[in-house]
């Protein structure tokens, strides 16, 4: 399938993150690598934040809000479609529905709890520290670590270190720290993409960081949980930029005795709330919290969704979830 495939598309999903990146432009530096016949495009539903813009082949993606013609164009043409680093096709939002419409093969390679059943081959393990880990075992499997440029290998260990707060959680065995060694040996400089990766913010993100940390996150002691919410206002206030609320939902559980932590930030069309939902420990499961509550999932202690209603009414269910369930 993947030898006679002569244009293949590399699909990740919204608000594409460093793994959803990293992962695309990895497996398309490797299919351009092992297949130079082959035409290989990566496209995300919208744009990625800009502190990936300087991994090798970033600036050759397309955003599908910003080029649907071609998109569409290309599509219908394809003979292979690779999804990264999300488990269904709703995921993709409207990019999905031009997937859907055309019989296509799909190829999974994800990391995400309960895949849907609308892929024609599936690479899912949950136990990968991200899609970027699963990536590069597959890349190996297929050819070897010499089809593997520095690009890829920079591209893999953005992945890496996003997916798991920089080896903090999500590692699951020692392959993990095996594969980051392997990346040195492919000529990566650990301390300067860590750099470029986490020393981008902009002066306004470090502000509104300070502004929800002060004003805005409310803790439950009892329940143990935490939350913090922001509307369309406020994230205009600070001049949100896509990818400027990455993390926030990490912070509440640095307190001793928060295990549940909740970012509910206004959509740009104010038509929904995005939903970010992290736990610690082995006790909640965010995934089936999401799933229950929030039309979403993710991972057990990492997980996201959408609620269609106002952000106070978000609130105010979440807060009724908490007080009926923990
Ligand atoms: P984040 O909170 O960083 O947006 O997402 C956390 C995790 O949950 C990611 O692995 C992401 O892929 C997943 N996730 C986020 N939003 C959704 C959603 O709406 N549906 C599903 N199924 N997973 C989501
Ligand atoms: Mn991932």
């Amino acid at each position: 399938m993947l030898i006679k495939a002569k244009r293949t598309l590399v699909a990740s999903h919204m608000n594409p993150d460093g793994d959803a990146v990293g992962a695309s432009l990895a497996w398309w530096s490797y299919l351009r690598a092992a297949y130079p016949d082959m035409e290989v495009r990566v496209v995300f539903p919208n744009k990625f934040p800009d502190f990936l813009g300087w991994m090798e082949g970033a600036d050759q993606t397309i955003a599908y809000a910003d080029k649907k013609e071609v998109v569409q164009e290309y599509v219908k043409a394809c003979d292979l479609i690779f999804c990264l680093d999300f488990n269904a096709i709703n995921r993709l939002d409207a990019l999905g529905e031009v997937l859907a419409a055309h019989s296509i093969p799909r190829v999974l390679i994800d990391h995400h709890l309960q895949p849907a059943e609308e892929f024609d081959l599936v690479f899912s393990d949950t136990l990968m520290s991200s899609t970027s880990e699963l990536v590069y075992r597959i890349a190996l499997a297929l050819g070897g670590k010499s089809l593997l440029s520095k690009g890829a290998a920079e591209a893999l260990y953005v992945g890496l270190i996003t997916d798991t707060g920089s080896f903090g959680f999500s590692v699951n065995t020692p392959e993990t720290f095996r594969m980051a060694a392997d990346l040195m040996e492919l000529g990566i400089d650990k301390d300067e993409i860590a750099s470029k990766v986490y020393d981008s913010y902009s002066e306004k993100r470090m502000r509104l960081l300070g502004y929800c940390l002060h004003s805005k996150m409310r803790v439950f002691p009892k329940q143990k949980a935490a939350y913090i919410s922001l509307s369309r206002k406020e994230l205009d206030e600070f001049c949100f930029q896509p990818g400027d609320t990455e993390g926030f939902v990490n912070f509440p559980l640095s307190i001793k005795k928060v295990a549940l932590s909740a970012l509910f930030t206004e959509s740009q069309d104010k038509t929904h709330i995005r939903v970010s939902l992290r736990s610690k420990g082995k006790v909640i499961s965010v995934n089936e919290l999401a799933r229950k509550h929030f039309n979403g999932g993710g991972h057990f202690n990492a997980s996201g969704g959408k609620y269609f209603d106002s952000l106070k009414n978000c609130e105010a269910y979440f807060e009724n979830i908490l007080k009926n369930e923990f």
